[in-house]
């Protein structure tokens, strides 16, 4: 049997069927910005493997990183035993984040922080006295990730809760805000919120969202305003505010992370995928010695979760890595970059009666259409084109690996996508 049937047959892809799935390209190598398939076409990244791969691939100074610690040990488990890994990708990491963070949770993916977040804020009340507040508030469109908890507050929609039915937490939801990012503030958009919180407060845990950018659940920029007021509710209720940054973090969005956009600091904060600049899964949850108190000197003295994988020093070593080879670029100035020439390449695609809006922040660029694509179709043609995309949805949506993306490698991706869509 030819690889491609043996994938075809026995290996399950993400959200396509098992039986009858959307093709797939088989890629051998991939470089930089660029992705090597195996009848020896190449593509140009479009979308850093899912927000991850910063640097882009095959990356000396990770593949250094990676071979240096491998030769010393992939992994060792982290109850009892420590490793510099840990520790250097920690005080780095303390650098960056929001100064009251102060304690470092790592995981092994992204879903997995966010599990690790909930049950914080959970644990948090019980060790206060107050075990009524176990549940969530969250905004729509938002994505958390695919287990249990990540799952019950992604959008009930495009999350598809009504497979999972009553299995499923049922959380509260209000409506994702209205206003835009670039637009103006209409201060009517927290009113939901608010009365959710005054109503419920007594069985809210925590606030969890997306800051700025809601990704995989609908790629919208919403205002800075937003995270201001609904911190300011959480406080007043003492509810705990969680930031998924897992899609946001490490520059994507033109800052380090995307809660610097408002200057509200969350109570908890998830990072993961461009966390190891996309070379393998880590990922970490960061809270302020005030939550990690509370959990630690109440009942049973400790939080309640260890995966086996916690603190990997393979993972953690390139995560090191790529997050010191970040701050020690002009990342600023090339997610700068990439911003101004999306904008002036996508501009083209508003003129289509199929496009419904386009918007770019920082190195994100999307392409909302009115209809739901084809995805099987414009993926084919996108490789024929030499670019990767992969759309859902109404969304079509690149995100480049920053850090590396020529110019003349940008223009032939928006080029692609702009021919491509002026084909639907
Ligand atoms: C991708 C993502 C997750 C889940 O991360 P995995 O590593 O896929 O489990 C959670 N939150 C956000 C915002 C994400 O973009």
């Amino acid at each position: 049997m030819q690889d491609i049937e043996f994938d075809r047959k026995h290996i399950w892809h993400p959200y396509t069927s098992a039986t009858n799935p959307l093709p797939v390209y088989e890629v051998v190598s991939a470089d930089g910005a660029e992705i090597e398939l195996a009848d020896g076409r190449r593509l140009i990244e479009g979308m850093s493997s899912w927000w991850c791969t910063i640097h882009g691939y095959n990356n000396p100074i990770l593949n250094k990183a990676a071979m240096e610690q491998l030769s010393k040990m992939s992994h060792i488990m982290f109850g009892g035993l420590t490793h510099k890994p840990a520790i250097e990708l920690g005080r780095k990491l303390l650098e960056i984040a929001p100064s009251s963070m102060q304690k470092i949770f790592y995981a092994d993916s992204g879903s997995v922080a966010v599990e690790v977040a909930l049950k914080m804020a959970v644990q948090y009340h019980y060790a206060k006295g107050n075990a009524d507040k176990h549940n969530f508030v969250t905004i729509r469109s938002g994505y958390h990730g695919d287990t249990w908890n990540a799952m019950s507050v992604c959008d009930p929609v495009t999350g598809m809760h009504s497979i999972f039915g009553s299995s499923l937490p049922i959380r509260y939801f209000v409506s994702a805000p209205e206003s835009k990012f670039h637009g103006e503030w209409f201060e009517d958009d927290i009113n939901e919120l608010k009365s959710v919180i005054e109503q419920n407060a007594g069985n809210i845990a925590a606030l969890i969202l997306e800051p700025i950018v809601q990704g995989a659940g609908g790629m919208r920029f919403y205002h800075p305003e937003y995270l201001r007021l609904a911190s300011e509710l959480c406080r007043e209720h003492d509810i705990l505010v969680i930031y998924d940054e897992i899609a946001t973090g490490f520059g994507r969005t033109g800052k380090l992370f995307a809660w610097e956009w408002s200057g509200v600091e969350p109570d908890i904060m998830c990072i993961g995928k461009s966390l190891t600049g996309g070379y393998m899964t880590l990922s970490a949850v960061l809270t302020t010695d005030h939550i990690a108190e509370m959990i630690s000197e109440n009942y049973p003295g400790a939080f309640m979760h260890g995966p086996t994988f916690m603190g990997n020093p393979l993972a953690c070593a390139v995560a090191s890595a790529s997050v010191s080879l970040l701050l020690e670029s002009e990342w600023k100035s090339k997610v700068d970059e990439i911003e101004k020439q999306m904008k002036e390449d996508l501009e083209p695609a508003k003129v289509f009666d199929t496009v419904k809006e386009v918007r770019v922040l920082g190195a994100i660029g999307v392409i909302e259409m009115n209809d739901p694509v084809n995805m099987a179709v414009l993926q084919k043609r996108f490789v024929e084109e030499g670019i990767w995309v992969r759309p859902f949805g109404t969304l079509i949506y690149i995100m480049p690996p920053f850090m590396v993306i020529t110019k003349e490698q940008l223009s032939k991706l928006t080029r692609g996508l702009i021919k491509i869509i002026s084909e639907i």
